[in-house]
């Protein structure tokens, strides 16, 4: 049987179950299509990781009802200390300085995916089809079809608007057509959890090695979310490692802020690129989150800038409806470009820079970092960045409900 749907998702991780979250008043029909089930130990968004939301995200939270349910299950980051191993250079962004209660909160994937998850299974114009894949779209002026596999079975639907959520490699993406660059850093990331000996006190600490950025995120029970950036070729040694030798490792490279680094969590790493896709919309197509824009992790801006596709992406189905789509996508893709490429050049710019020894560069950027302290305006500049405070603010991005 053919069914129709309003908005069909395809991927409904971390940015595709938000989008539908952010559209439960809008009396639209939903399907999410996800190929991994979200209870499996498979399931590749709602892992390990843990995410630094910003504050700008907050906002957002707050507007989708979600953050009653998410503030008691996350940190806050009170402090951010940015430093460059091997120099004296390094800053410090306040949360009172930028008069707010904090900088950002740091929450686990798997807890945020049970929030999201428990929402969506509670809304009864929303189906969940999964584990299920799409083989094939065919797009026309009206509406897209597309051909679904589920239990070994094909099925059809058709809908006014499709939004590809799947990720870095979207194959909604590919079969749209859409080309996409991608640029390797050659770089992977090792995420752990791991227990301090000295509390962190909601201090995130931003350090940057000659091999890549290094990040400690401030986590509930006592523990730090470590991500590790480290030279591709040096993956299968650290990965290999027994877990006391991996924290010797680790501690050498962050240092003794926190004191001895004592139990580690399991290990996971993720190869890093910047990908870009070249079309953000189509006339019945929106590419949103990974499939979209695929980011380095340092300083954590991925779902931050995701979440603002979802904020724009609710607002306008929600004011402007899906019957005609093409009389708002334009507008919506020029927004988020500007978003986008703005983000896009903050990340690049930190990685390039900071992960490189060149004499020249390494004294140079230890001398703006200490400027950067000593400089209240470009202290908030960067705290405005870091907090997700840029640029035009949606509706939600404001803290405002779409009801
Ligand atoms: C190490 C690391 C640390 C990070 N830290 C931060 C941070 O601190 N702050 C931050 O803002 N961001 C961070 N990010 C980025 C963040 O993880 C991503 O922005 C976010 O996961 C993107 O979510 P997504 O839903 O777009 O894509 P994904 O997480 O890739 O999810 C895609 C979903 O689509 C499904 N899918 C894929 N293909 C199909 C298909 N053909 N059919 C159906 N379903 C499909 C998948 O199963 C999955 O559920 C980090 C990333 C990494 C790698």
């Amino acid at each position: 049987m053919n069914k129709k749907y309003d908005v069909v998702i395809v991927g409904g991780g971390m940015v595709g179950a938000s989008l539908a979250v952010a559209l439960k008043d809008s009396g639209k029909s939903i399907a999410i299509i996800e190929a991994f089930s979200w209870q499996g130990q498979r399931q590749p968004s709602f892992d390990d990781r843990s995410i630094a939301l910003s504050y700008g995200s907050k906002k957002i939270l707050e507007g989708m009802d979600l953050w009653p349910l998410l503030k008691d299950r996350c940190e806050p980051i009170k402090t951010i200390h940015i430093s460059d191993r091997g120099s004296f250079g390094a800053t410090r962004l306040y949360h009172h300085e930028e008069q707010v209660e904090a900088l950002g909160y740091v929450i686990e994937n798997r807890v945020m995916g049970e929030v999201l998850q428990a929402q969506l299974q509670a809304l009864k114009q929303v189906d969940i089809l999964m584990p299920a894949t799409v083989e094939e779209i065919q797009e026309s002026a009206e509406e897209v079809t597309l051909s679904i596999s589920q239990h070994g079975e094909r099925t059809e639907l058709t809908t006014s608007l499709l939004i590809a959520a799947d990720g870095a490699m979207s194959k909604v993406r590919s079969m749209a057509g859409i080309s996409h660059h991608k640029s390797d850093y050659q770089q992977s990331a090792i995420i752990a959890n791991i227990s301090t000996e000295k509390f962190h006190n909601s201090v995130a600490f931003e350090r940057f090695t000659e091999t890549g950025p290094l990040a400690f995120l401030p986590m509930t029970e006592h523990r730090v979310s470590v991500v590790w950036t480290i030279r591709r070729e040096d993956e299968a040694e650290l990965m290999q490692l027994t877990d006391e030798a991996f924290l010797q490792k680790l501690q050498q490279r962050f240092g003794f802020r926190l004191g001895r680094l004592q139990k580690t969590g399991s290990r996971n790493v993720y190869p890093l690129a910047l990908t870009e896709a070249e079309q953000l919309v189509k006339e019945r197509l929106v590419v949103i989150g990974n499939a979209a824009h695929g980011l380095h992790p340092v300083s954590g801006q991925g779902f931050n800038l995701a979440l603002r596709d979802v904020a724009l992406l609710a607002e306008k189905i929600q004011k402007e409806g899906i019957e005609q789509p093409s009389l708002w996508l334009a507008d919506y893709a020029a927004l988020r470009q500007k978003d986008m490429q703005r983000v896009f050049r903050f990340t690049d710019s930190l990685v390039k820079i900071f992960s490189n020894s060149f004499m020249p560069l390494a004294h140079a950027r230890a001398a703006g970092l200490m400027m950067v302290d000593c400089l209240p305006s470009l202290r908030h500049l960067l705290a405005k960045q870091s907090m997700g405070l840029t640029g035009k603010m949606s509706r939600l991005m404001r803290g405002i409900s779409l009801r």
